[in-house]
């Protein structure tokens, strides 16, 4: 059904312009038709019923086409609007949940990096939620800009984001957690000082035949941990022993 929604209802000016036409085409066969149906002789040219098909058939044509055109993109803009965080643009928890599943059901290996804005209330409550709004825009920003198209990056939360690096090591993790985890500079007033905003980020390697859940339990363990040691770092999850011995 969606399929012949789009096919109805083309994005393009020549998509419209064929779908038109065909079916003015339409309407001048089925005029044709019911005239040799119910007469059995055309007593007029050929071009005449042609003409008469257009000059009737044309306002409702164009009427359907530019109603569900307009449909079709007003669809397409909600489900953008459903799918994407509307201050940063980057996706929304459900969204990056979804992306996140799918790349483990494809077999993809990789690294889980929770992060979290350190002391981001403080920010709020000094300078404004407007301020903290523009900070997050910055977060984002900082996070579109170091990651690669394969990978899947979204805010699952207030000043919480959550990246899964396809098929990257943990080395790679290492180093883009790292160039990601620089303080982030915003101003909170025009031509004011440059303040900055750092991250505590977890992180948790993708091993196969484990849910996303359990990844993203591992992530917030270690971002726990990156908060508890004084934030600004990343964590690395390790196995429960060794992630004991470190937090001690
Ligand atoms: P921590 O370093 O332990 O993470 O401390 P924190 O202050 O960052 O954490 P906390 O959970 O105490 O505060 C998070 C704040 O983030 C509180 C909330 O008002 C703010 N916040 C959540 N969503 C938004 C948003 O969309 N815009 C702004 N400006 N602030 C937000
Ligand atoms: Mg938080
Ligand atoms: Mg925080």
């Amino acid at each position: 059904m969606n399929k012949i929604f789009k096919l109805l209802a083309p994005q393009s000016l020549v998509g419209i312009a064929a779908v038109c036409a065909v079916m003015l085409c339409l309407i001048m066969a089925m005029n044709l038709g019911f005239i040799l149906v119910a007469d059995g002789v055309f007593v007029r040219p050929i071009s005449f019923y042609g003409v008469q098909a257009i000059v009737v058939g044309a306002p409702f044509v164009f009427g359907f086409t530019a109603i569900t055109t307009y449909q079709l993109r007003l669809q397409r803009h909600l489900s953008l609007l459903s799918r994407k965080d509307g201050l940063t643009d980057l996706n929304n928890r459900r969204t990056f949940l979804e992306l996140a599943q799918k790349r483990l059901d494809g077999g993809n290996a990789g690294v889980l990096i929770l992060f979290d804005a350190d002391h981001f209330k403080r920010i709020n409550d000094k300078w404004g939620h407007a301020v903290g709004d523009r900070c997050l825009i910055e977060i984002s920003h900082r996070l579109k800009w170091n990651l690669r198209p394969s990978d899947v990056a979204g805010r699952i939360g207030g000043e919480e984001f959550a990246v899964l690096l396809s098929n990257a090591t943990l080395h790679e993790a290492r180093v883009i957690g790292w160039r990601i985890g620089q303080p982030i500079p915003y101003r909170a007033v025009d031509n004011g000082p440059h303040l900055s905003v750092t991250l505590s980020m977890g992180a948790a390697e993708i091993a196969p035949g484990i849910a996303l859940d359990t990844h993203l339990i591992r992530a917030d363990e270690a971002l726990y941990l990156a908060k508890s040691k004084g934030r600004a770092r990343m964590v690395i999850w390790e196995p429960r022993d060794k992630f004991e011995e470190n937090a001690a």
